[in-house]
Order: C-alpha cells, then sequence, then structure tokens
C-alpha cells in the first residue's frame, strides 16, 4: 500500500549527477586534509559493509535446493533457536538447511529441519466427497480420503458432523499461503502458525484440517466436535500434530483442527506412547 502510494524518485539533473565528481576533483584547501582523511576511512567501512550485504543477500537468495549440508551443520544452526520463539533473523535460512526427505512416505518426520523436495507430489490424490468439503474441492491420498470418511462418519454417530477446510497442498501453494500470513501477521507469528513451502505436513497429501461451517481453523478451538477429535481421531488412523502446549517440541503453535494420517497402527501406538507425531517420527 505504502509502495503504491509513493512518488518514484525524480531523475536526478546533469548538476547533480556531477555534483560528487566535481567535489572530489577539487583541490583541497589548506589544512581540509583531515575531514579528507575521514572521509576515505568512512568510505573504506561502506564498501565492506556493502561486501557483506552482497554475500548475505546471495546466500539468502540461494535455491534452497542446491545447498547442501550436513546434519550436523543442519543441527548447528538450529540450536540456537529459542524453542518456541522464532526470530525474524533466525527464519531466513531453515528451508535451505533443511534436510530432504523421500517423497511417497507418510511417516516421515517433516518438520522445521526435515522438508520434501519442492517437485514432491502424491501420485494417489482423490478428491473427497462435497458432503464433508468445505472451501472448495479437497484432496487426499488414498488412504488418506478412505480413512477421515471412516473418521467423520464415526463422528457423526455422535452428532458432530465434521468437514475438511484445507488438504494436500502443493510446494507452490504452500509458499504463497506462508507469504500471506507473513504479509498478514509478522514473520514471526507465520512461523509459529504456518509451515515454510516444503516443510508442511500438507504436502504429504495425508494432512487435513477439519471444521465445521463457522467453526474452522482458530474458530474449532474449544468445540465439543474438537474435543471428540482429540479423543478419536487416532482410531482412524489420524494424529493431531500439533497438541496443545507442545509448541516447544513440535514447533507451531496448538491446531486443534490439523490432523494426520500415519495407519491405525501408528497411530494407536503415538496415543499410547504419550508422544508427539513429531517426537514418536524421529524415534523410529
Ligand atoms: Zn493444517
Amino acid at each position: 500500500m505504502a509502495d503504491v502510494a509513493r512518488k518514484p524518485p525524480r531523475p536526478r539533473t546533469r548538476a547533480q549527477k556531477g555534483r560528487g565528481v566535481t567535489g572530489a576533483r577539487k583541490k583541497p584547501e589548506r589544512g581540509s586534509w583531515y575531514p579528507a582523511f575521514v572521509g576515505s576511512l568512512l568510505a573504506a567501512g561502506a564498501s565492506v559493509v556493502v561486501l557483506i550485504m552482497v554475500l548475505v543477500s546471495r546466500f539468502a537468495d540461494a535455491d534452497p535446493a542446491s545447498v547442501a549440508v550436513t546434519p550436523t551443520e543442519t543441527a548447528t544452526a538450529t540450536a540456537t533457536l529459542a524453542p518456541g520463539e522464532p526470530t525474524p533473523a533466525a527464519t531466513a535460512a531453515p528451508t535451505g538447511f533443511a534436510e530432504i526427505l523421500p517423497c511417497g512416505d507418510i511417516l516421515v518426520p517433516i518438520d522445521k529441519d526435515h522438508r520434501l523436495a519442492s517437485d514432491c507430489e502424491p501420485g494417489d490424490l482423490q478428491a473427497l466427497p462435497p458432503s464433508i468439503s468445505a472451501e472448495g474441492s479437497q484432496y487426499l491420498r488414498q488412504a488418506a480420503a478412505a480413512a477421515i470418511k471412516k473418521l467423520f462418519d464415526a463422528a457423526a454417530v455422535e452428532g458432530f458432523h465434521l468437514y475438511v477446510n484445507s488438504s494436500y497442498r502443493s510446494y507452490a501453494t504452500q509458499q504463497e499461503l506462508f507469504d500471506y500470513w507473513v504479509r498478514v501477521n509478522g514473520q514471526a507469528y507465520a512461523e509459529r502458525t504456518s509451515a515454510r513451502a516444503g516443510h508442511s505436513e500438507h504436502q504429504l497429501g495425508t494432512t487435513a484440517d477439519v471444521g465445521f461451517p463457522g467453526h474452522f481453523l482458530e474458530g474449532f478451538t474449544g468445540t465439543s466436535e474438537a474435543e471428540w477429535l482429540a479423543a478419536n481421531a487416532w482410531k482412524s488412523g489420524f494424529v493431531l500434530s500439533y497438541p496443545e502446549g507442545k509448541e516447544a517440541v513440535t514447533g507451531y503453535a496448538y491446531e486443534p483442527w490439523h490432523i494426520r494420517y500415519v495407519g491405525v497402527e501408528v497411530a494407536g501406538k503415538v496415543h499410547n506412547s504419550g508422544l508427539t507425531l513429531h517426537e514418536f517420527l524421529l524415534q523410529r
């Protein structure tokens, strides 16, 4: 908005352009060596700053996929982050330092240190029935789609009518979404509540955000439906990836609406372990 309103800079006149050159050519007056000397020092300092900025910007702009790092470097890069309190400076690098996960495995420990490649897309996505879809068509991998229908049928028996309002997201869609939340809520908040491209469980095609009309995302928190989902999702093979009070472990704020399909057996083990899905998958 501010950029639109801002006037473009006026082109400099010939006299203005030449001012610096003319001044530089001027023979120094007697006793004027000191300002010139200080000026030289400042110019040298500025050159070093510019050089550092260029190096930093080249690093930040690097294609994440082309940045090869060892696990040791990854650990070092993340060890300095305060859990749950990412800083803008700390968030500049995660995508570039993340370890790339195999594509197609539904049990990969995708998080801020592990990501999917930008071209990783599930091969068996299928549209969910419109009767359980909100916010447009929703897609999940075949097994997850079958499981969520079973889950929602079980919810309906209890009188809870659940919908999916977000499911599979491509790398590009996640990129747009993350950028959107950065614009709306700022970098630090976006890092707590939204995943960077490649780092989202939604790219797996096994993850859904669940709610019901008028109660999506934050509006779902604290509802009877959310309580039922937390207690029963595992029976259909789903796990709440970001439970309450575990932000320091998972890296994300509480999301009672975000469930990921891992199969009934694994979901049961996670449920009984008392661990977050993140911890469980890392220990496998
Ligand atoms: Zn989600």
